[in-house]
């Protein structure tokens, strides 16, 4: 099966308990992003910019784990910001856990290892040495690290960590294989630090998923290329969906600057070109998503959004009409169904009824489409069902011959290219396009982020590198 039996049979039984109550609207996933601070500063990050001005305020746990029992999504994702960055992240972690829920941790990486660090210290004994022998032959951590596990002094054994379950999964941000991913998170190393974390978190036990959002100038083949790679390292799953790209600014550019909106944008029929592979990707990987979600992906079918199933809460309280969107906040989440008119968004039979959702397909709006039977054509039930019920894909050892690291690793961080752009008049007269260019491998990336996909930054990032050499 591609996603565990249990998990499958808790999804199911949600629906088939709404269904048969005739419940109009109901929470399928739950966005929970306890706080927006962030580790890092993606190209293209939303969050991190839409909520600019309050980085520092946080959601309390108890009212956490009080939404999510408001809106008894049986799948909670953990989002931010960084949700690593929340002080009691493993009580909230926990506390989901315990009110039955499934629970994806939706990371940059980056503290990943010292989660797990703590964990191993937590439950140190000496039946743990071979693990740590093989966490020491991988260089995954250190000898330090190791004594400091053995040492655990009572504070650190009392420490709640995450542990390792069937029902949470460490969901891994992550764009392209490590030149294209460190450019867009603006930090080399980050990607070879999530490769690390994820063979970590295998060996212990945790189950691992990776999260990609595609945007206007990802390579299809660098990303076929980053499932073989992560898949040789026996990923348990995939999501990927496309990056979303409204932006007040970039029409008034269309319209005043007269350029074809394929220059900026992540156009529906480009998605299409990008996703045309979706279902062989599917039958190759464990790509997490209903069948029916990825035909709409490949252009195959039209779905209605149903952006109320993955609703998303925040400092702010219940952020309508979704994830991407932002036209209020309610203080609850039945109140938000019950005020928001949803039949002012997403698109039927072509015709956005809100021209920001015009060139949306994203997974958070339409995914959950596809299992609740919105659109329901013959046959898509069992779709479904057998695509799931299959067995899983089994890892693509291959996979590991993939030159992921083709990045830093190699000596061609995208922080060197740019600093030589900026030394060099004549690469300078490229503009940022040279710092953002393979030589060997021409394509461009830009954009990047959990969930949104803002373009068009790769100036900003210029600009801050050659700021930042300045003040060096
Ligand atoms: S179509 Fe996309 S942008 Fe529009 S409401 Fe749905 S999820 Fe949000
Ligand atoms: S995209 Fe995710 S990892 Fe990157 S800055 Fe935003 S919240 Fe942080």
């Amino acid at each position: 099966m591609r996603f565990p039996f249990a998990l499958t049979a808790k999804i199911a039984g949600h629906i088939i308990k709404h269904k048969l109550k005739r419940t109009p609207k109901f929470a399928m996933v739950l966005q929970l992003e306890p706080l927006h601070t962030c580790n890092l500063t993606c190209t293209g990050c939303g969050r991190i910019r839409e909520y600019s001005t309050n980085l520092k305020d946080m959601v309390p746990i108890e009212k956490c784990l009080a939404v999510a029992e408001e809106c008894e999504a049986p799948m909670v994702s953990i989002c931010g910001g960084e949700p690593l960055i929340y002080p009691k992240i493993e009580e909230l972690v926990n506390g989901i856990l315990a009110q039955g829920r499934i629970v994806y941790v939706c990371t940059n990486g980056v503290f990943m290892r010292k989660k797990m660090k703590d964990y191993l210290a937590a439950i140190y004994s000496p039946e743990l040495e071979p693990a740590l022998k093989r966490l020491l032959q991988e260089k995954l951590i250190s000898d330090k690290d190791a004594q400091t596990i053995r040492k655990a002094d009572d504070k650190a054994r009392a420490k709640a960590v995450i542990r390792p379950t069937r029902w949470m999964y460490w969901n891994v941000h992550i764009d392209g294989l490590e030149y294209t991913h460190d450019l867009i998170v603006e930090r080399e190393g980050v990607f070879k630090e999530c490769v690390e974390a994820i063979k970590m978190a295998k060996i212990l036990g945790f189950q691992v998923a990776t999260n990609t959002t595609v945007y206007k100038e990802s390579d299809v083949k660098e990303i076929e290329q980053m499932f073989e790679f992560f898949s040789s390292l026996e990923v348990d799953g995939h999501t990927i969906s496309p990056g979303y790209e409204y932006d007040a600014a970039k029409k008034d550019m269309v319209k005043r600057l007269g350029k074809q909106p394929e220059d900026f944008f992540l156009t529906r029929k480009m998605t299409r070109e990008k996703f045309a592979n979706i279902q062989e990707w599917g039958e190759k990987f464990t790509i997490f998503g209903t069948p029916v979600y990825q035909e709409f992906l490949a252009g195959k079918r039209e779905l209605t959004c149903t952006a109320w199933a993955i609703p998303t809460y925040n400092i702010k309280g219940w952020k309508a009409p979704c994830y991407l969107m932002t036209d209020g906040h309610y203080d609850g989440y039945h109140e938000m169904l019950a005020k928001v008119q949803w039949d002012k968004y997403g698109v039927i039979n072509g015709v956005a009824r809100d021209p920001r959702c015009e060139n949306c397909m994203v997974h958070c709006g339409y995914d959950p489409s596809g299992a609740l039977g919105t659109n329901y054509q013959r046959g898509d039930n069992w779709k479904n069902f057998s695509y799931n019920f299959r067995p899983k894909p089994k890892p693509y050892y291959a996979g590991a011959k993939v030159r992921a690291f083709n990045g830093v690793s190699i000596g061609k961080g995208h922080l060197a290219e740019a600093n030589a752009a900026i030394n060099s008049p004549r690469a300078a007269m490229n503009g940022a396009q040279s710092a953002f260019q393979r030589r060997e491998e021409p394509h461009e990336h830009n954009g990047g982020g959990c969930g949104t996909g803002d373009t068009g930054q790769r100036e900003a990032l210029l600009a801050k590198i050659a700021e930042a050499k300045r003040v060096e």
